[in-house]
């Protein structure tokens, strides 16, 4: 059997070379057999112009990943009804895998903010949490994890932190760039580019949020 398996959830709106080049660093890094990019999804009753539908934003992984092998797409989070718990993916993911070890992966400036995510202290037994490099994010605040996890749980995140190539590429700058009508060309794959241009996506820019409104349903309510 090969390596462990790589899961990056984020909104992917859209996905980028940023997210890209970071997932297959780490599947060479930690030799795993795969990464699945796996995309939350819309939040329910809270409409956010800013955000493409689940759809849209499944079908750019599709075409970000096509022909390259280590990586993958995976619509578990927008197919399963119900809050997107991260640790719901884990255990769903940890059935047909047996004893393959899951890594969940995420940027800098998510492990910041870790210990808000739903029932974290299991989250950290049943996987192993990989933080991957971000400009902006050199040394993220771990006071809220310290507080919630034990020194073994925080060391072990510590240790996971991994040196990947530093990527300044975010998608609210993408998403600024179409409304503004500027290029994102070398941002994001041709095939996501022509996506974006073919369905008209982002035209509106970065919108304020409706009142309660998220930027995508994962690990909240
Ligand atoms: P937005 O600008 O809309 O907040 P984003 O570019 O941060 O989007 P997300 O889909 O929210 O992208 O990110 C999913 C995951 O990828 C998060 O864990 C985030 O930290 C990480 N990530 C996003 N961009 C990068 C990057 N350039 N380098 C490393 N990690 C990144």
């Amino acid at each position: 059997m090969g390596g462990g398996i790589g899961l990056f959830g984020g909104s992917f709106n859209p996905i980028h070379h940023g997210h890209l080049i970071v997932a297959r660093a780490v599947a060479e890094m930690l030799r795993l057999s795969r990464v699945v990019f796996v995309p939350a999804p819309n939040p329910p009753h809270k409409p956010d112009a800013r955000l493409a539908d689940a759809s849209d934003r499944l079908e750019m992984v599709r075409l970000a990943v096509a022909g390259e092998p280590l990586l993958e797409c995976g619509d578990i989070e927008i197919r399963r009804p119900g809050p997107s718990y991260t640790i719901l993916t884990i255990q769903e993911y940890r059935q047909p895998t047996g004893d393959q070890e899951l890594f969940w992966i995420i940027g800098a400036d998510s492990l910041a903010e870790l210990h808000t995510w739903h029932r974290v202290t299991e989250l950290v037994e049943l996987c192993r949490i990989v933080t991957v490099a971000r400009p902006g994010f050199e040394l993220p605040d771990l006071g809220g994890l310290e507080k919630m996890l034990s020194r073994e749980q925080v060391s072990r995140l510590k240790r996971d932190i991994l040196s990947t190539p530093r990527i300044d590429i975010s998608a609210t700058d993408i998403r600024r760039r179409v409304a503004e009508g500027r290029s994102i060309g070398y941002l994001v794959p041709t095939s996501v580019r022509q996506y974006i241009e073919e369905r008209g996506l982002y035209r509106l820019g970065d919108a304020p949020p409706a009142a309660g409104g998220g930027p995508c349903q994962r690990n909240c309510g």
